[in-house]
């Protein structure tokens, strides 16, 4: 059961070549490493398969929608927190998560019955009145991955979620995502190869915009 696929994706801005016929799949209930140096091409793939870019060439699948034709399709099966957290305004955690859901158009009876399980998962339930602006980088991560969850997506896109973060935060944050991995398929982008090792069961290696490698951590330890 294929939930993301990218079929040789190039991606050029002007004379760089982001992206160079990348090509992987994720299938149901996979937690996959997608693991690379700055400037691999990491981002650009997820920014296509979340449907804010598009390729220059090939195509790509989220839960068999086309994202070039079906993008609304492809955004109702999706999570996804940017590499780049939005800039929070004066909000409390529960009223930002409350915007969110309203941008999506949930249901607010649906919104709160979810919103309780999602907050446990994140480790948030003590922290739904802090204003975000006020909270540790840990905790904002924390909050990102719950916005990612609110309408209850299949598929978790998730770039650089530790990035900026202290040793502490990060190994949290991580324990976080492989608890909610346990009910999702998740594409996890770093450049940290111990967090691959925790959290997924496989690796897509990307460098200069080519998948180097891809498969069972195993398999890639012992090449490397
Ligand atoms: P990663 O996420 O692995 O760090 P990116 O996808 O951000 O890699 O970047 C891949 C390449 O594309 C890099 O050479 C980067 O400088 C370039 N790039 C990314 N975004 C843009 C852009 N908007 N304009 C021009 N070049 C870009
Ligand atoms: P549209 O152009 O269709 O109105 P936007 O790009 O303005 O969509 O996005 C609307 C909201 O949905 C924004 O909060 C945006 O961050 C969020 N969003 C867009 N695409 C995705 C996605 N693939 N996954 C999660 N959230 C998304």
């Amino acid at each position: 059961d294929v939930m993301i696929e990218a079929s040789a994706l190039t991606k050029r801005y002007g004379a760089v070549r982001a992206l160079d016929k990348v090509s992987f799949e994720v299938h149901r209930g996979e937690v996959v490493g997608f693991l690379g140096p700055n400037g691999a091409g990491k981002s650009t793939t997820m920014r296509i398969l979340t449907c804010f870019i598009s390729a220059s060439a090939g195509m790509a699948r989220v839960h068999g929608y086309d994202v070039f034709d079906e993008p609304l399709e492809v955004r109702r099966k999706l999570g996804y927190l940017p590499q780049r957290a939005p800039l929070y305004g004066e909000m409390s955690v529960w009223e930002y998560l409350s915007f969110v859901a309203d941008m999506r158009n949930l249901d607010r009876s649906v919104f709160r019955k979810r919103m309780k399980g999602v907050v446990e998962v994140c480790g948030l339930a003590q922290s739904l009145g802090r204003d975000i602006r006020t909270l540790s980088h840990g905790y904002r991560q924390r909050v990102g991955l719950a916005q990612a969850l609110v309408h209850d997506p299949p598929i978790l896109i998730l770039d650089e979620p530790t990035s900026d973060l202290d040793p502490n935060e990060k190994a949290e944050v991580i324990r976080y995502i492989k608890e909610i991995g346990k009910e999702r398929t998740i594409l996890l982008s770093t450049h940290n190869l111990s967090e691959v090792e925790t959290a997924c069961a496989r690796a897509i290696i990307v460098s200069k915009g080519r998948v180097v490698a891809d498969g069972p951590l195993d398999g890639i330890r012992a090449r490397s």
